[in-house]
């Protein structure tokens, strides 16, 4: 758990509170360390604080008792900043709780990152990052496209309170990074570079590796130098880790992958712990953390995670490779055939990814009609939004996702009316490819 005080401090402090863990599963089997896949089971939950409950209760309480008043004062200290440390132990559920603690801990592992937080969506899990970093006056770098909702948040909300942006185009080179960084910088303080690879919907990778560089020769000898966050949705962890990189903090929409099943919404932010700690003030006053049911329920998802991802990843890389030999076939923009390209994104991929991931864009000869035709004659994969999930989702960006974006810039994204965005699930790959067969039969 995030909170708990070191043996010491806790000594000192006349005793840990009662919900703390006193036996966390090993991390390491003596020169062995872990994988993610093991720790999942049980790391971060003691069951003898649980009537040896093999898996965590769902805590659903609105406060903790505190053991005695001075542990009640301590915490206190500790929130207000009278004592260094912050704030130890679990005292009203705002602020956290034993679900979203175990979780934290374990989606920290990972990326390794220090420290995580959990939050009620992907979105709030943004806005909390905004909040805690910008003041009015400041600016945002950023890549270009980035999830619909979050280009709202930067331009039209955060531009409200005097928050100004500049962005450079998702697959920009290092000159061109190095080009907007600069003049970011002469404009005052910049707050923020955030990044989104693959980018949504296009699936344009960001070279992280230029960016950080840029922002450490740009930034050399500033004061302060802005943290390099990402949306790490559509890759992570599995195949994309953004820390390793240069970046500083790692954001989730664990609606997605990470929650797999299509049944939760839910986001996540990771980091070092100074940033992260930073964050969770903001998090602690506005209450945007996940609640302790979606919280379990992830837990959950986070088991099976590296299976469900791999067998994604798999049926996704059978699907593509059979739909791009199809006759009604334009093109499949799925990132695994990078693997084997010669292309400034294909360098890219080969020093950032380990995997194409399952959400792909298929681009059908025809236009809307023909889109709206296989779309309409899919048997097994369902007709919605989102992605990630167990289940094969395919949708029409043009018309539904991105119905209201202008036609100039749908056009120079290539959200065009032919275009399908398919998410893989972990079906069998031969009977999704039977599925396609029939459909694109029926266009
Ligand atoms: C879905 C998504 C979000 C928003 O997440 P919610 O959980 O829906 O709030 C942010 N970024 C990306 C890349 C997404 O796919």
């Amino acid at each position: 758990m995030t909170d708990t005080p070191n043996e010491n401090e806790a000594e000192m402090s006349g005793g840990v509170p009662a919900q703390q863990p006193q036996d966390d599963t090993p991390k390491t089997i003596g020169e062995r360390k872990l994988k993610p896949s093991t720790l999942m089971m049980g790391h971060g939950y003691d069951p003898a604080l649980s009537e040896g409950s093999l898996k965590p209760p769902i805590f659903l309480t609105s406060t903790f008792v505190f053991p005695n008043a001075a542990a009640g004062k301590r915490h206190f200290e500790g929130v207000t900043g009278k004592r260094p440390g912050g704030a130890e132990g679990l005292v009203y559920s705002r602020f956290n709780g034993p679900n979203q603690e175990i979780l934290e801990d374990r989606l920290a592992i990972w990326e390794e990152a220090e420290d995580a937080l959990s939050f009620s969506s992907g979105m709030s899990a943004i806005a909390t990052l905004f909040l805690s970093m910008v003041k009015p006056g400041d600016t945002v770098v950023h890549s270009g496209p980035l999830y619909a909702a979050t280009e709202t948040l930067i331009a039209k909300i955060l531009g409200r309170f005097g928050v100004h942006w500049l962005d450079f185009p998702a697959g920009a080179t290092r000159e061109e990074i190095d080009a907007v960084m600069s003049k970011a910088a002469g404009s005052g303080r910049v707050a923020l570079i955030y990044l989104e690879s693959p980018a949504n919907p296009t699936n344009a990778l960001v070279d992280v590796e230029a960016v950080a560089a840029s922002r450490d020769a740009v930034f050399a000898g500033a004061a302060e130098k802005p943290p390099i966050a990402i949306d790490n949705t559509f890759l992570g962890p599995l195949w994309h880790k953004p820390l390793d990189h240069g970046a500083d903090i790692v954001v989730y929409s664990l609606t997605k992958y990470a929650g797999g099943h299509s049944d939760l919404v839910a986001g996540g932010l990771l980091g070092n712990k100074a940033q992260i700690n930073t964050i969770r003030s903001m998090r602690n006053t506005i209450g945007t953390i996940c609640d302790p049911n979606t919280a379990w329920m992830l837990l959950r998802s986070l088991e099976t995670l590296e299976l469900r991802m791999s067998r994604a990843g798999e049926n996704a890389d059978k699907v593509c490779t059979w739909l791009r030999d199809q006759p009604k076939v334009e093109r499949v923009g799925y990132l695994g055939f990078l693997a084997n390209e010669e292309s400034r994104q294909a360098d890219i991929y080969r020093r950032h990814c380990s995997g194409g991931g399952s959400t792909f864009s298929l681009y059908l000869k025809g236009g809307e009609a023909e889109a709206f035709r296989f779309l309409d004659a899919l048997k097994i994969a369902k007709l919605a939004v989102s992605l990630g999930g167990t289940e094969t989702l395919a949708s029409h960006p043009a018309g539904m996702t991105h119905l209201s974006v202008p036609d100039a810039r749908k056009q120079a994204l290539g959200i065009t009316d032919n275009l399908v965005r398919i998410s893989i699930g972990v079906e069998d790959a031969d009977d999704l490819i039977a599925d396609f067969e029939q459909a694109l039969a029926a266009i």
